[in-house]
């Protein structure tokens, strides 16, 4: 019998459906199990399920995740709260189409290497000093940045930070990164392209700075840290990956037409 988990965001509602749900699943003979689920349902809004994925990373890999949002219909849930029945007469009775997310592999390097991924984006910001930043596509540089900073952003994340930023929207299926400005300097002695880049999923975007990214941060999802004493931070698309299961599937620009 199938194991599952529920992850619920942390208000009333979220986690009066998430009991609902276990009960509900349990009687239908599946088997709760936080620990190594098959399922992981994710009760809330997109955010919920950035958290769910970044709980559940070593696991991604072997486990489908699908989501009941408890607001508008979102990017990574085919349910809203109405139709909560149907969603887990679907779970239980249905084969789940599945649709394959690419994480953001970010590699800080500096004293030591280290590596996150992202769902949605990796930003460099600094929001007190101009950040100086050499940015690199396969090796090649494409300019040097000033502003405040950069955000890498999967097709995923395109209707998140990114879309804030003015960057385009990316359907779904196109294995593409996107390198947007944050609040860039352009006058008549720095410029930078001012507008977002969309590059082929096999690229190499490398970020260099003179000063040692001080006192910037990255921030990936809904994670940061502190930056100072890094010198490099290289994003990639990774070969971990996040499997979608729509038991329902709802064409994206009716999810983009529920957005603004
Ligand atoms: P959060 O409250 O979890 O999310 C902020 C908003 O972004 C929420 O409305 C969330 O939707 C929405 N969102 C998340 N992923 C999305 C996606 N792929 N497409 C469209 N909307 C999406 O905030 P957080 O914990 O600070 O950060 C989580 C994510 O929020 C970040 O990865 C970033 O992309 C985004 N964010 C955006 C801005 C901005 O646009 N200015 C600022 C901060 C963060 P739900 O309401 O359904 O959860």
């Amino acid at each position: 019998m199938p194991r599952f988990t529920v992850v619920a965001k942390d208000d009333q509602i979220s986690v009066k459906i998430r009991d609902v749900i276990v009960q509900k699943l349990v009687a239908s003979n599946f088997v709760f199990d936080p620990k190594t689920p098959e399922i992981i349902l994710v009760v809330g809004g997109d955010g919920t399920f950035l958290s769910a994925v970044h709980y559940y990373l070593n696991i991604c890999d072997h486990a489908i995740f699908t989501g009941i949002h408890t607001g508008t219909l979102g990017f990574f849930a085919d349910y809203t709260l109405p139709m909560l029945a149907q969603g887990l007469q679907d779970i239980v009775t249905k084969k789940p189409q599945i649709e394959i997310k690419d994480l953001l592999k970010i590699t800080v390097k500096g004293a030591q290497e280290q590596q996150f991924y992202a769902v949605n984006e990796a930003r460099v910001e600094n929001i007190v000093r101009t950040q100086l930043i050499d940015v690199f596509i396969d090796g090649v540089q494409l300019e040097t940045f000033r502003g405040t900073g950069l955000c890498v952003a999967t097709q995923t994340g395109s209707t998140a930070y990114n879309r804030s930023l003015r960057g385009a929207v990316i359907e779904p299926g196109l294995r593409v990164m996107e390198l947007s400005e944050v609040t860039g300097i352009h006058h008549s002695r720095y410029r930078s392209l001012g507008v977002s880049l969309v590059v082929n999923g096999s690229r190499v975007i490398r970020l260099s700075s003179p000063n040692q990214f001080s006192a910037s941060m990255l921030c990936y999802d809904r994670e940061s840290m502190e930056l100072s004493g890094a010198t490099e931070i290289e994003c990639t698309l990774s070969d971990k990956r996040v499997y979608l299961a729509h038991y329902q599937p709802q064409s994206f620009t009716k999810r983009l037409s529920h957005l603004f």
